[in-house]
């Protein structure tokens, strides 16, 4: 599979120039070959490259030495057995570290370059009562202990992506809006690399939703699926779209925003101020509203619902038949289904992934949703695009943000060079 993640440079790397620009180029494609194949000889890396030979094997002299590749061993090919040399992605002391932030809880996903998991948290965080300074501080203090227990696992992490649930300004590592999270113009990876100290690795800031998507391109149910749409259902709904094996980012990096099509103009108010908004059909408290109204969301007098909580009951009702419930669930799975449309028609994916809460109730939402898609997409018949659950759970935006992580090694392998030579920065 291919990806790549927008040119950005990492915070604070100065542009090589010539020879340097080509070479770091060259080290990009041969990685991204190798993390395409198990293994390949440097035969088959020239004829993939369109590089020469001598180029593939004095590159390859360096990754070897850098160990981001290694040898594995003489395979014996075809009848005659003639021998082949092969080389395989390695990197297992290159780590990435993915984080998220969300409304209560911080996830941490730490990778090595070949994306072998090395470190996987979840750590309870109110991070909308805490305030701003008081969750980047907890953020850190995290990403430091996850750092610890990389190193203890063999692995030197060289850079760190954090999700968040809100428009994100990629370049800058500035998150513009978090409703959720009430944070507003944050500089969030200025932040968190201050707190990491002055030998910080770079950090990068992304969507959740984008990062989950990434993930469920990376490692999910329909890995290597080039057209693909992900759906997260909590109290809001985010998207992020992969088309081409790319993820889209728009003008600004703030597409996605799937929550908010206008899908009712005679519709409720939703939490952005507007009317008719898709989450004011499909979210978790339009769902709870309407099958368990003496739980909904923003009653007076009532606590938070804790999510997983709501969902939990709801399954056990749809279980047990409750008409109530079923009849929810049904008109949610239909609205579900109708914006699925909408993004079908537009992105022509082959896959509707959903998360969140869509897949904890995806048995009964999908019937109504997967016929809504038959119904609504123009070109239905000709291109089959059908949903499914997502099997990450809670951890697909941090895993996603891992695998962002190893994009931007893979897209510029010397900065990591550069930073595996500096001592521990902690
Ligand atoms: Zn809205």
């Amino acid at each position: 599979m291919t990806y790549r993640t927008s040119r950005s440079r990492s915070p604070g790397g100065a542009a090589p120039t010539g020879p340097a620009t080509l070479r770091r180029a060259n080290l990009s494609l041969v990685l991204r070959e190798l993390r395409e194949h198990t293994s390949l000889s440097r035969a088959e890396i020239a004829q993939a490259t369109g590089l020469h030979r001598a180029t593939v094997s004095n590159l390859m002299a360096e990754l070897l030495e850098r160990r981001l590749v290694r040898e594995v061993g003489v395979e014996h090919v075809g009848a005659i057995g003639r021998p082949r040399r092969a080389v395989a992605l390695h990197g297992a002391h290159v780590g990435a570290l993915g984080m998220e932030i969300n409304v209560d809880y911080i996830a941490v996903h730490g990778t090595d370059l070949s994306g072998r998991s090395l470190v996987e948290r979840r750590v309870v965080h109110d991070a909308m009562g805490s305030g701003p300074d008081s969750a980047v501080r907890r953020l850190g203090l995290v990403a430091k202990e996850a750092v610890e227990a990389m190193r203890r696992a063999g692995s030197v992490p060289t850079g760190i992506a954090v999700a968040v649930p809100g428009l994100v300004d990629v370049t800058r590592g500035v998150v513009t809006l978090a409703p959720n999270l009430h944070w507003r113009d944050l500089p969030l990876a200025e932040q968190l690399s201050s707190i990491l100290g002055p030998r910080s690795v770079p950090v990068w800031v992304d969507n959740d939703a984008n990062l989950a998507a990434l993930a469920e391109y990376t490692s999910g149910v329909a890995a290597g699926t080039p057209h693909l749409v992900y759906l997260t259902g909590e109290v809001g709904v985010g998207g992020g779209i992969i088309s081409g094996g790319e993820l889209l980012r728009g003008a600004d990096g703030f597409s996605g925003e799937v929550g908010h099509l206008r899908v009712d103009p005679n519709g409720d108010r939703c939490g952005c101020g507007r009317i008719g908004c898709w989450e004011t059909k499909v979210g978790l408290a339009a769902l709870v509203r309407a099958a368990m109204p003496e739980q909904a969301y923003g009653l007076p007098g009532m606590p938070v619902p804790d999510p997983g909580e709501r969902v939990a009951d709801i399954a056990r009702g749809l279980a047990s038949g409750d008409r109530r419930m079923t009849m929810a669930v049904a008109q949610v799975g239909e609205w579900l289904g109708l914006g699925g449309s909408i993004l079908a028609n537009l992105f022509n994916p082959r896959v509707i992934v959903i998360g969140g809460y869509f897949a904890s109730l995806a048995q009964w939402l999908l019937p109504h949703a997967q016929e809504q898609l038959r119904r609504l997409v123009v070109a239905a018949p000709a291109a089959e695009c059908r949903f499914v659950a997502s099997t990450l759970g809670f951890g697909a935006a941090s895993r996603g943000a891992a695998s962002m992580v190893v994009n931007h090694i893979i897209d510029d392998p010397t900065t990591i060079l550069d930073s595996l030579r500096r001592p521990a920065p902690y």
